[in-house]
């Protein structure tokens, strides 16, 4: 991504995001899948509200956050705007067991989950009026000592449990995968699979959520279904 500048205006802005969303498509067709069949996930962490209403105004629908304070004032005021209002928040950061009730409270999806006393908290935190919080589960797909997520063998148990959880709904699998394995992706789209086939009673059992700005092409091609896009779009990061 080294063209891309750390500040951007809002028409590079929108030029990137067209730029990635043609992308999507192009390798939608090459790998012979239906455009509609993947989404585009813009993850605006440390990125200002009026970048992301840019988008939304574009009709960009998704949006990645990571650190919860951040997230929480950008969705507020997003909340308040009638180009923004409609997003759909995912949290992509990692998840402390005491905020799981902001998590509860402020986001459509919540992609990290990697255990149960997580799962049952976010569970029992959801508020009532508000639709069943959308959850993938973060797998450690290469193992590493390092990363977030749940070991492939614990994944079993985990979605019994979750599965019983009346205000989570369990929509799929998420990983980051380590950058020198070239077949995480196809690993991981295998497990997804497994897991349908084993349990048909999984009705809402259709996301798989991998690839970034630097592998999003690979990842399509092995059949993800939302590309989490932040550099790519929004520029580089500060600090990071
Ligand atoms: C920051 C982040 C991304 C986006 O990464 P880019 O390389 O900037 O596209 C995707 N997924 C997660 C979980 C992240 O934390």
């Amino acid at each position: 991504m080294k063209d891309i500048k750390n500040t951007v205006d809002s028409q590079d802005l929108i030029n990137n995001w067209q730029q990635v969303s043609k992308q999507v498509t192009q390798v939608c067709k090459r790998v012979d899948r239906q455009a509609d069949g993947v989404i585009l996930l813009a993850v605006s962490k440390t990125k200002p509200a009026d970048m992301i209403a840019t988008l939304a105004q574009q009709g960009q629908q998704h949006f990645g956050e990571n650190y919860l304070q951040e997230a929480i004032e950008k969705i507020g005021i997003l909340k308040a705007r009638s180009e923004s209002k409609d997003i759909v928040w995912h949290y992509i950061g990692s998840i402390q067991r005491n905020k799981t009730r902001d998590i509860a409270e402020h986001f459509d999806w919540v992609q990290t989950v990697e255990r149960d006393i997580i799962a049952k908290r976010l569970n029992d935190q959801r508020p009532a009026e508000m639709s069943p919080l959308n959850v993938l589960i973060q797998v450690n797909i290469d193992n590493e000592d390092s990363k977030s997520g749940c070991l492939p063998e614990q994944l079993p148990e985990l979605i019994n449990t979750i599965k019983g959880y009346e205000r989570l709904q369990l929509r799929g699998l998420m990983i980051i995968p380590a950058k020198a394995d070239t077949n995480a992706f196809a690993r991981t789209k295998q497990l997804f699979e497994e897991i349908q086939h084993s349990h048909p009673e999984l009705n809402g059992w259709d996301t798989l959520s991998m690839g970034m700005s630097g592998d999003m092409i690979e990842a399509i091609a092995n059949g993800s279904t939302m590309v989490r896009v932040g550099t790519a779009i929004f520029g580089v990061r500060d600090g990071l």
